[in-house]
């Protein structure tokens, strides 16, 4: 069985059809797939989506991109909803948070700020309920490191990690996992191919980032979270590993990282 630890059920490309893809995804072997909120908009969505299929769970959280249009009270609101949903066997992770100082709209000074300050406010929700927290990081890698250290949370994972070895090994230091997805099947992707084929296998977990970042394979067509065993192939054909191996160990990852997915495999 896979995980797919980052796939965006709820957007626009996949309406109409999320059951279509979630009955895909478990038809190939993907038990478990986390959809990560991105803005207050879209909490209910994701819960209400994960609990209508067997292979699907969710995370709450306010993304970098959403920051412009948020508001102080959204904090407020996540924290509310977070902690009403820690009855919920579905919520497993807060995220999609982060900061993002690669789109030119979201790295005016003012911008930064905002974005730190989502930020930093977020991983204290995270800290203060013990949830692991699901990372994006874009042209912000130090910046995101400087407050992990913080404000300590009890780990999660940098999703579609492209950093440097010394990043990734601050990270695993942190309790987190690097997430690899799309990005590595790219034949010219060397560095994402050498980390995912050198770093501890305990740090890796798989993702698709559904509809987005496309394997090479598919590319440029929509994304889902079917093709995620086929990109655990790559993965085990990098690290010369049995397919079957690569699946158990990924999944065994995603697991130790966000615990509450055990609640319902
Ligand atoms: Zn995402």
């Amino acid at each position: 069985m896979w995980v797919d630890t980052h796939c965006h059920l709820d957007a626009a490309e996949f309406a109409g059809v999320e059951d279509t893809i979630a009955v895909g995804a478990a038809q190939s072997e993907v038990s478990m797939i986390v959809i990560p909120a991105v803005a207050r908009d879209n909490f209910v969505t994701v819960a209400e989506l994960a609990r209508k299929h067997a292979n699907c769970s969710y995370a709450l959280g306010i993304h970098p991109i959403y920051v412009p249009q948020a508001q102080e009270s959204d904090l407020a609101l996540l924290r509310e909803t977070v902690a009403a949903a820690m009855n919920d066997p579905r919520f497993v992770a807060l995220g999609e948070i982060g900061l993002d100082f690669f789109v030119p709209m979201l790295t005016t000074p003012e911008m930064r700020e905002k974005q730190e300050f989502f930020y930093a406010e977020q991983l204290k929700i995270a800290r203060d309920f013990d949830l692991p927290v699901l990372l994006h990081v874009r042209r912000s890698q130090d910046s995101i490191l400087k407050y992990l250290r913080r404000i300590k949370v009890v780990g999660g994972i940098a999703h579609a990690f492209n950093g440097s070895f010394q990043q990734a090994e601050t990270f695993i230091s942190l309790n987190f996992k690097l997430g690899f997805g799309g990005a590595m099947t790219f034949t010219r992707a060397l560095q994402i191919r050498r980390m995912a084929a050198t770093l501890p296998i305990e740090a890796i977990v798989l993702e698709t980032d559904a509809p987005d970042i496309s394997p090479a394979w598919l590319h440029p067509e929509r994304n889902s979270p079917e093709q995620l065993p086929r990109i655990g192939q790559v993965l085990a054909e990098l690290r010369e590993l049995p397919l079957d191996v690569v699946a158990r160990q990924t999944t065994a990852n995603a697991l130790a990282v966000m615990p509450r997915l055990g609640g319902f495999i």
